[in-house]
């Protein structure tokens, strides 16, 4: 079944002496869990030990009380896993481990390396072959591995030497919260795909996060987005900020209209009051007359709140949607395969017989889904169906660390807009438009990754490195761009 698009992980990271950091970046991950549902994992250090604990599962599957009580110290970094490099197995979930320098250290990573095979061939490594190198942040971990003892110093300094000699070598979107005995690192790419976060907790202390909204659930305030090209250091002497490469910002467009929690702020915005623009947007671009809006529960809501706001066309739910379907749920057989949708999402025909709906979602990647879900609210009663997408044509892949192109096809690529609309048998479609999208941001001049919607790919692709989605979708280096 086609339920859309596959997060890519969080990560979190606390300095906060006389406090509980385990449990502090427990609650933190849990607050990332959307991000990534294949592993979590949790480094500690009291000033003598680092401590790792990670495994497949959800964050509560993970840790325990028990294993809790175990992770002692002042400071911890944590991980939620979504593959979007190497394999959903234990050895790639993080954070990652070496023990170089004095205790050694951990490092966790949100996004995707688009010249990871270059990387691997420097340090003699095959991508994917060696256990211990499958993914991206494993050859990363590497490479400051080997940074020592070369930037020994004695001065407490040798992790972020290195990670200042390795950075400039890293192409691609890369947040990420590392540590050693002593000390928390914050890291973003040039380019800052992926968003980052500092807050400052109630009680004294620092903490790093993917969103905001991990921020608030730990009692931290926001004290400032982690500027692309930019390394925040943590320590006893108070936090320091480094500029490592010049910042070109290209924040991944879909962190508003998709990934990130509606609770969380991007470029100082609401996510959920910009995708309730996004659908006032929408209504302003695509009207149509109709009885009600309905969206596709949740992602779809506030957007379809705008719409209906906009448009003055009665707002109510026409699909219940089961939450407890995850990434685990176990594929109908081939018998059971008509079930298909209705698993997940099933339509409430009190509301929606008799009706001219308007259906609004934040995106459409195999179609598969919409298909089926228009046919069942047809089959609920529906006199027609128009669909509504608070976001362009998702049409080129992701290299930056969101999961299609490895996983399905993208209707958009081949077909027009009114292809689509008869594939999934809609009365109507349409898509928001770029232009009104970057507007309902509510910071349109902030900078955006917009490649998936435009094909213009802010870091160039080496389609030696990505040989399945970009084989698999007949695109050449040439129509990437690069
Ligand atoms: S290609 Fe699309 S999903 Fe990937 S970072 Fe850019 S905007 Fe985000």
């Amino acid at each position: 079944m086609d339920f859309g698009i596959g997060e890519e992980c969080g990560v979190f990271g606390v300095y906060a002496p006389g406090q509980d950091t385990a449990r502090l970046t427990y609650y933190g991950l849990y607050a990332l869990q959307h991000r990534g549902q294949e592993s979590a994992g949790i480094a500690v250090s009291d000033g003598k030990e680092l401590t790792v604990v990670k495994d497949m599962g959800l964050v509560p599957q993970v840790f325990d009380e028990r294993t809790l009580a175990a992770l002692d110290g002042h400071l911890s970094i944590g991980h939620v896993r979504y593959s979007t490099t190497g394999s959903s197995e234990w050895f790639n979930a993080q954070p990652a481990f070496r023990s170089g320098g004095d205790t050694g250290f951990a490092f966790a990573h949100n996004g995707n390396l688009t010249n990871t095979a270059d990387l691997a061939a420097g340090l003699g490594m095959l991508p994917g072959i060696e256990a211990e190198c499958s993914s991206d942040s494993d050859i990363v971990a590497e490479m400051l591995l080997r940074q020592f003892p070369s930037t020994a110093r004695g001065d407490g300094r040798d992790l972020e030497r290195a990670l200042l000699n390795v950075l400039p070598e890293l192409r691609g979107a890369f947040s990420l919260t590392v540590m050693d005995d002593a000390h928390l690192y914050g890291v973003r790419d040039r380019n800052g795909f992926r968003p980052l976060v500092l807050g400052r907790l109630e009680g004294g202390g620092w903490v790093l996060a993917s969103e905001t909204a991990a921020l608030d659930i730990v009692g931290a305030h926001h004290v400032e987005d982690v500027a692309p090209g930019t390394m925040i250091c943590i320590d006893a002497t108070g936090v320091r900020r480094i500029r490592w490469a010049d910042a070109d910002p290209k924040l991944c467009i879909f962190e508003y209209v998709y990934f990130a929690r509606p609770d969380s702020e991007l470029y100082g915005q609401n996510v959920h009051a910009a995708r309730q623009r996004m659908g006032e947007e929408l209504a302003r671009q695509a009207p149509v007359e109709a009885d009600m809006v309905m969206p596709v529960p949740e992602s779809g809501v506030p957007a379809a709140q705008g719409f209906a706001k906009e448009s003055d066309i009665p707002y109510g739910d026409g699909l219940v949607k089961n939450r407890y379907v995850g990434r685990t749920f176990i594929q109908p057989t081939q018998q059971l395969r008509g079930m298909g949708v209705r698993l997940k999402l099933n339509p409430l025909s009190e509301n929606v017989r008799g009706k001219r709906v308007v259906v609004v979602d934040d995106s459409i990647v195999r179609g598969t889904t919409t298909r089926q879900l228009v046919a069942m609210l047809r089959a609920a009663g529906a006199l027609e169906v128009h669909l509504r997408i608070s976001s362009p044509p998702y049409r080129w892949p992701c290299f930056y660390g969101m999961d299609t192109g490895r996983k399905g096809e993208l209707v958009a690529a081949d077909l027009t807009v009114s292809e689509i609309g008869k594939f999934v048998g809609a009365d109507s479609i349409a898509y928001l438009d770029l232009d009104r999208l970057i507007r309902a941001t509510g910071a349109p001049d902030a900078g955006f990754c917009t490649a998936c919607l435009s094909g213009e790919y802010p870091v160039p692709i080496d389609p030696a490195d990505f040989p399945t989605p970009v084989e698999k979708r007949g695109v050449t280096a040439l129509s990437l761009g690069v």
